[in-house]
Formats: C-alpha cells, structure tokens, sequence
C-alpha cells in the first residue's frame, strides 16, 4: 500500500509548536539583545529526511556574527519541543553545476540524506530527480 513513499525520498514533515520557554530562550542567544519575537519561528515542521533516526528537528532562528549561527528545536513526535541549540551548518554541496547547485540547508551531523536529495512536500515541483552525475 505504502509503497510509493518508500520508493520516493520526502522530508519528514513532522509538525509542532515552539512553546514559549524556548522562545524565550531562543530569543536570549542573540548576543546584541536586540532580537525581536518574530524573528524566531514558532510553527515547525521537520526538514529532516523522512524515517530518520533521532529526534525531530527544525531551524527556528539565525543569529547574526556567531559561529555556530543557526539554533535548532528538537522534538519527540507527539510531544513538544523540549530543547533548542545552536548548531553548525551541514557544508555538503550537490556538485552540480551553477544554476542547478544545491547546498544541504540542515546542521552538521544530521541523520538521513542532504536536503538536496529528497523532496520537500512543500516543493512539490522541485523534484529530486537527478541521476547522480556529479560535475
Ligand atoms: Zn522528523
Ligand atoms: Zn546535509
């Protein structure tokens, strides 16, 4: 029955809700004090690849001249998110040519595939379709 979604790479898609301890705390990792409430995203849905391993994840601030500048929530499915962290950017590349160049847009370490090679739900027409080849 289920067969097509395990011939076809999707994100996971899990949804959940910042609860407003970790927005506060989200808010509290600008280092100039100057972040505003909605900076922060409160309506996650997980950007990692679906089945993977591990607690649910998704990107919820950028902090500006910090290393590493993007906090992640994670979360248990059916449960809210329990903590948020900064985390250092995934640096993989698709390799393919200008144009058609993709960079993975999860953390380092990340469980399942690049973001580049599985499709989003939300992007339904950007299919990840390509065979491979890289340039
Ligand atoms: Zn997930
Ligand atoms: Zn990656």
């Amino acid at each position: 029955m289920d067969e097509h979604l395990a011939r076809e790479r999707h994100a996971c898609g899990e949804s959940a809700t910042l609860p407003l301890q970790l927005l506060l705390i989200a808010l509290e990792f600008a280092p100039d004090g100057q972040s505003h409430p909605l900076e922060v995203a409160t309506r996650l849905r997980c950007g990692l690849e679906r089945d993977h391993s591990g607690p649910h994840h998704d990107f919820v601030r950028e902090l500006d001249g910090v290393d590493p500048g993007e906090v992640w929530a994670r979360w248990r499915s059916g449960q809210d998110p329990g903590s948020i962290a900064a985390l250092p950017d995934c640096e993989a590349v698709n390799g393919l040519p200008a144009g058609r160049d993709d960079a993975c847009v999860l953390y380092a370490g990340h469980p399942g595939g690049h973001s580049f090679s599985y499709a989003d739900p939300e992007y339904t027409e950007y299919t990840a379709r390509d065979d491979g080849h890289a340039a």
